[in-house]
């Protein structure tokens, strides 16, 4: 039975309780089959729409709840999913990535255009900012948007885009060189129907989901479709992440309460030296560090998600924190797990082998560990007037 006496902490209020309740639930009841990764995507994102769990990406304006996001609903929402099932986490989660730069920045057309179809769950949505020579380094970016009257052209390439390949439309970030480096991008978004693109490779990845390297090749687009200011994509982009990066937090940190609650089964369940695995001092140990890893997660995780929801205009260091904390101790929590399964722990089909191969990418994506570390290190300095 998972613990969820963190609910009861002041960052939530009864709103966010019942949402975690009922979407719990919801959760439990998802059984989707995961042997064609693009047909289960489709059905999770239709699914979470059609039962209304995805009008936390979008504002009651174009068919979501309330004036924003509410970040702290975001992350119990990515959570719970990622506690279930981590398909069903990141068919969420794309939802909310790929639309946010038309939320927070996209004209009020693009919006209308865009987001009522994502949160019925009938428009998959996908961000498109990694290349293969400017993963970390953004500044290196190379795809161009050159500008032709009321048309952008975009040529280049990007990689690692999840939900590439049967996405809908990509918010694609390209250099439209007004200054140099990080300076001179803009955001557009691109149809996938576009005759300029092109699903160049399927990527196969250890947690299967749908992720392609994209080709754009004169690939023309609305100066309507631009969102944001000409030359303001890196900020698009970092506003972007400033909201879903505590989330990328609180999908470990359901994979790994997942782990702490089968490894405490096994422990109870499971029998060596004739007693419980649980009474053995070192599983003991194991399971401590393992609960006590969870609830400072998910202390980061949210208190992140609350600052930002209690209107600080940015939460960088917060949600790099959140971030790293999160994903680093849930691999870490994962590992311990599996060790207490034994030989089962990495057998195919068991639920800990699966969390093993599913946390390992979410300390590189949206800013490896390394990268937060420069973050945080950055802000705590400029906090201290360094
Ligand atoms: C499963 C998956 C899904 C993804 N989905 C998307 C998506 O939807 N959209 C998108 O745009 N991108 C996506 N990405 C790309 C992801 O954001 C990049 O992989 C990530 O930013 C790292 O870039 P890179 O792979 O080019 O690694 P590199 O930039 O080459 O970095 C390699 C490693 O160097 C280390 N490193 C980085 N900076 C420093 C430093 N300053 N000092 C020391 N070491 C450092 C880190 O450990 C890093 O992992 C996805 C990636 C994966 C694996």
């Amino acid at each position: 039975m998972p613990d969820e006496s963190f609910l009861r902490w002041p960052f939530f209020e009864d709103r966010h309780r019942d949402f975690a309740s009922r979407l719990k639930d919801f959760a439990a009841d998802l059984d989707v089959s995961h042997d064609d990764v693009d047909a289960a995507c489709r059905t999770l994102v239709r699914r979470l729409g059609e039962a209304g769990w995805l009008r936390a990406v979008a504002p009651a304006a174009y068919g979501g709840e309330g004036d924003g996001y509410d970040v702290r609903t975001l992350c119990l929402a990515r959570e719970t999913l990622a506690y279930r099932d981590g398909l069903a986490d990141f068919a969420f989660a794309m939802q909310g990535l790929g639309t946010g730069p038309v939320t927070l920045f996209g004209s009020d057309d693009l919006k209308r255009r865009i987001l009522p179809g994502v949160v019925a769950g009938a428009r998959i949505a996908a961000f498109a900012l990694s290349e293969p020579e400017a993963g970390s380094d953004v500044a290196a970016l190379a795809t161009t948007a050159r500008i032709d009257g009321g048309e952008a052209i975009l040529d280049g390439e990007k990689t690692w885009i999840s939900n590439g390949g049967i996405a809908d439309h990509y918010v694609v970030f390209a250099r439209t060189g007004e200054a140099p480096g990080a300076r001179g991008l803009s955001a557009f978004l691109v149809e996938a129907d576009n005759p300029g693109l092109r699903v160049e490779e399927r990527i196969d990845v250890i947690a299967p989901h749908p992720l392609a390297r994209l080709r754009f090749e004169g690939c023309r687009v609305p100066l309507a479709h631009r969102i944001g200011e000409p030359g303001a994509g890196f900020k698009v982009a970092m506003a972007t992440l400033d909201v879903f990066r505590s989330t990328v937090g609180a999908a470990a940190l359901g994979f790994a309460r997942r782990a702490l609650d089968e490894a405490l089964e096994r422990a109870r369940t499971r029998h060596l030296f004739g007693a419980p695995m649980g009474e053995l001092p070192l599983t003991q140990a194991a399971l401590a560090e393992m609960a006590t890893d969870v609830d400072a997660s998910a202390l980061l995780v949210y208190r992140a998600a609350w600052t930002k929801d209690m209107g600080a205009p940015r939460v960088t260091r917060e949600a790099a924190m959140a971030k790293m904390v999160a994903t680093e101790s849930a691999q870490t929590v994962i590992d311990k797990a599996v060790q207490i399964f034994g030989g089962l722990g990495v057998a195919k089909g068991v639920p800990v082998e699966a969390l093993y191969r599913e946390i390992r990418a979410l300390r590189i994506y949206e800013g490896a560990t390394e990268v937060q570390k420069i973050v945080i290190a950055r802000e705590t300095l400029k906090g201290a007037g360094g």
